[in-house]
């Protein structure tokens, strides 16, 4: 007998592999943060002796969710500016974010967004906000899979850190996770129309020399559009293109006012592109071209967007709308079958992050990030075909248990590592503090303007 660390045994496998490969009656055995096999209950069982065996008791098992865009700090404003356009809606959030964004809040912002996201059985997370040092040690810590790094806004950031200094501070978060198990550094410039080009080949080049990844806003809104276009003559993509900023080095999100040959401009370059559907509905920024992106070759990816702009962290929600709305307007109920949108949260998130190796199926050799899901629910009832249970009815109040890097995180809905309870308690206080503020500005630009 070959000893383990950790058993999983008696659930439905869906590994998410190559071959879609899905095992009744399976399990994993895993050893640190790996995972050492993948198969049938009955044989595991005659292979490996373990510290600690978890009965999955015929739930689904699966790799953890890919989320491709998130802003947690942004956690803070949760439901603070309701209901308006984005630039506006932006002005406002700035006014909140240029106070409350200081170490603390955002150690606890990322925090409870890490606590929502592995409750959703989210195991990594593409995640663009200030203090990305800060996000860093607390992913370790708990652990969550993080792929984060220095954000360029020219407007002004809440670092306060422009010209050498933060160049500085950027290379020190690289240098600093170069190698992290856990952290992949990546550069974060915001937008095209919030980052100067001097800025945006700065991020650049730092993500060539440092072979990270570059994750950038692009086409989010006419708006967006319309004011890069006035200002360097070219729309964002060609914008990017003119730097150079185009390669599969290079994680567009939301892509939402595209044109045929911009679509074939990133499937050149190898670009890939964030969808967040569930976001940009409520935004009414529009709905992006996702028919035209896949059948041209970009990989799209889903994300959830910050919890300021789609007000929760839950994937789910975003793969059963990124799988329904584009039949509808497509109308072709044929397109995106639920296995190829499962994958845009899971293998195919992964290949394009560049973290295929260790994530995003469950594979001998791979990271041991899952997540299991309880199906004794009346709308997990019956089961005929996994893929359409996860896309079109499963949901995240479904995980029960959940491992990243080979550690139990959340065990029967129970966190292991971190006191939940006393995030939440804190940011809620928080909360009425940012809400004093906001209503203390209302009132003085009130004054101001009569
Ligand atoms: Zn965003």
């Amino acid at each position: 007998m070959q000893q383990v660390d950790t058993l999983i045994l008696h659930s439905l496998i869906v590994t998410m592999d190559p071959a879609g490969t899905i095992i009744e009656d399976g399990g994993l055995a895993i050893t640190g943060t790996s995972i050492t096999a993948v198969g049938s209950s009955e044989v595991l069982e005659q292979q490996f002796q373990a510290d600690q065996t978890i009965d999955a008791g015929g739930g689904i098992l699966m790799p953890g969710l890919i989320n491709a865009h998130v802003h947690s700090g942004d956690l803070l404003f949760r439901g603070l500016v309701p209901d308006i356009e984005l630039e506006p809606w932006l002005e406002q959030l700035w006014v909140a974010e240029g106070e409350y964004v200081t170490p603390e809040n955002m150690l606890l912002a990322v925090q409870t967004a890490m606590l929502e996201m592995i409750r959703g059985g989210i195991t990594t997370a593409l995640d663009m906000f200030w203090y990305p040092d800060i996000y860093a040690s607390a992913a370790e810590k708990l652990p969550f899979r993080l792929i984060t790094g220095p954000v360029y806004l020219t407007l002004g950031g809440q670092e306060n850190n422009a010209g050498q200094a933060r160049l500085e501070a950027a290379r020190a978060f690289l240098d600093m996770y170069r190698g992290s198990e856990l952290i992949r550094p990546c550069l974060m410039p915001h937008g095209t129309y919030t980052v100067a080009p001097d800025d945006l080949l700065e991020t650049w080049q730092l993500a060539e020399e440092y072979d990270a990844l570059l994750h950038i806003h692009l086409s989010e809104t006419r708006t967006e559009v319309a004011t890069v276009e006035e200002r360097y003559g070219r729309r964002p993509p060609a914008h990017l293109d003119s730097l150079g900023m185009l390669s599969p080095r290079t994680i567009l999100a939301h892509g939402v006012h595209l044109e045929q040959e911009e679509i074939e401009l990133l499937t050149e370059r190898g670009a890939s592109l964030v969808h967040c559907p569930v976001s940009n509905l409520k935004l009414a920024s529009g709905i992006a071209p996702v028919p035209a992106l896949l059948e041209t070759g970009v990989p799209v990816l889903l994300g959830t967007d910050g919890p300021a702009s789609s007000n929760d962290l839950d994937l789910w929600i975003v793969l059963r709308f990124a799988a329904t709305l584009h039949k509808a307007v497509s109308g072709d109920p044929v397109f995106l079958p639920a296995e190829q949108a499962l994958r845009m949260v899971t293998s195919t998130a992964a290949e394009a992050l560049g973290i295929g190796h260790l994530v995003g199926s469950l594979e001998p050799g791979k990271r041991a990030d899952v997540i299991l899901i309880d199906t004794k629910k009346p709308h997990l009832t019956p089961l005929y075909n996994v893929y359409s249970h996860l896309v079109y009815a499963a949901g995240r109040g479904d995980i029960e248990t959940v491992l990243i890097n080979g550690r139990i995180v959340l065990e029967k809905g129970k966190f292991t590592t971190i006191d939940e309870a006393g995030i939440i308690a804190e940011v809620h206080e928080l909360g009425k503090n940012i809400a004093a503020f906001m209503a203390a500005q209302k009132t003085g630009s009130r004054q101001r303007t009569q």
